[in-house]
């Protein structure tokens, strides 16, 4: 059963991960803003992803590039053609809905009964103005995927970096889609982050290369503490698949709406290549030096949700059990995603020695791993708040430490304690990360 997203959003709120944005203003619907916990989990989300796409393959390069684009890119691509959702309007009380959600027997405002418009295609493309006159500016487009800035730099890319097939060009960055329906949290918003990998390879070996990143992806959460009862491969039905795709799979995880979609990985076959070829008159082929031939690469896609992936890896994470006659919540986080490595507290906050000590510990500890010092409440307190925000080890400092020069490392897991002389503590630490 999984918890409530209400439950998230709220310890969320309260423990610094996520905030709604422009709170103070009332919020802006949909859109949210990363606290100081919050930017670590993604930041270490995104740092994995990289690390594994990028750092720990010899077939992968990085790329960063820019959220404007040139207005054809978004022409060439279909997105200006067919981007689009079937929207009514209502007449009455001018809400707005997606067509395929009203009923067609009824064709009334599911709001007030009024009378709906006809359907109208809505692009959902972001539009803005580049240049300093609004009137003689081009009109430009904030990125609706991160994809089109890998197809575009492909030939920049296969040429500095030496490539042949297969290779891949990974990506991480924001894009915006104006969705009529965001919503259930970070799920569904209309300025996202992407973590999108384009993998070129030759015609006729894509089929083996998709099912292969489909496993790879899929590998990938359960290897960072996803539940695999809580993961699966959805295969799209060909009416589902998109303009460009000849196949599509979704990795879906079982969020408290049901299940839903984490990462897409589909197989768009020559389309984007081919057709900015056409567009800019740039050839956009490889030439196989051992075939001695020339072709328009195949490019497989497996395009990730930094934000949805943050969610997912929060949702999976959260627990609340009764240990000891004693309630806790404990997000469960993998290691490499827990924003917090050490908490360093003193168990009495007004002995200077204690304190001292502790701040020296914490000082050292912090050029290795995420520290924090804390001191602002008692002992049992302080490690039901990190056992809450997901900190991996808590280490007490107490009177004996003045003497002993030892100190207590707490498991956030299983709750075990040990005993620790200070000059072995950081191996120790080490040793736990390793
Ligand atoms: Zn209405």
């Amino acid at each position: 059963m999984p918890v409530e997203m209400d439950k998230i959003v709220s310890l969320c709120k309260r423990r610094g991960f996520i905030f709604q944005s422009s709170e103070i203003y009332g919020g802006l619907g949909s859109t949210w803003d990363y606290g100081p916990l919050g930017v670590e989990l993604k930041r270490n989300v995104k740092e994995v992803w990289w690390r594994d796409v990028v750092y720990n393959r010899d077939d992968m390069e990085g790329l960063d590039a820019a959220i404007l684009m040139h207005p054809e890119v978004w022409v060439a691509s279909g997105h200006v053609e067919g981007f689009t959702d079937p929207l009514v309007d209502c007449k009455l009380c001018k809400k707005r809905f997606k067509a395929d959600a009203i009923s067609t027997n009824e064709n009334k405002c599911p709001e007030c009964g009024g009378e709906l418009t006809e359907a109208r295609q809505f692009n959902l493309m972001f539009k803005t103005f580049m240049g300093p006159v609004e009137e003689e500016a081009a009109t430009v487009y904030l990125r609706p995927e991160t994809a089109q800035g890998i197809f575009t730099n492909f030939s920049n890319i296969l040429t500095t970096m030496r490539r042949k097939l297969p290779f891949g060009i990974a990506q991480i960055g924001k894009a915006f889609r104006n969705e009529i329906t965001p919503g259930n949290f970070t799920f569904r918003t209309r300025e996202f982050e992407q973590m999108e990998i384009e993998y070129f390879v030759e015609a006729g070996t894509d089929q083996q290369w998709y099912e292969y990143w489909v496993q790879e992806r899929f590998a990938w959460y359960l290897k960072y503490g996803i539940n695999k009862d809580n993961l699966q491969v959805r295969e799209h039905a060909p009416q589902e698949l998109a303009h460009y795709a000849k196949c599509c799979s979704d990795i879906e995880y079982l969020f408290p709406m049901g299940w839903s979609e984490l990462e897409g990985i589909a197989n768009r076959a020559d389309y984007d290549l081919r057709q900015h070829s056409i567009h800019s008159n740039k050839d956009l082929s490889f030439f196989d030096e051992d075939k001695k031939q020339r072709y328009i690469p195949y490019v497989i896609e497996p395009s990730a949700g930094a934000d949805r992936a943050t969610l997912a890896f929060l949702i999976d994470a959260y627990r609340e059990e009764t240990v000891r006659g004693e309630r806790r919540v404990v997000l469960g986080f993998h290691k490499s995603l827990a924003p917090i490595k050490v908490a360093v507290l003193p168990l009495l906050r007004n002995r200077p020695e204690l304190v001292q000590l502790a701040r020296t510990i914490a000082e050292g500890l912090r050029k290795r791993f995420f520290t924090k010092y804390d001191d602002t409440g008692s002992i049992g307190r302080l490690y039901r708040r990190q056992d809450e925000i997901g900190t991996l080890y808590c280490i007490t400092v107490d009177v004996q430490s003045l003497t002993d020069k030892a100190v207590t490392v707490r498991d956030r897991d299983t709750m075990l304690q040990d005993r620790i002389p200070l000059e072995a503590l950081e191996r120790y630490v080490m040793d736990k990360f390793s």
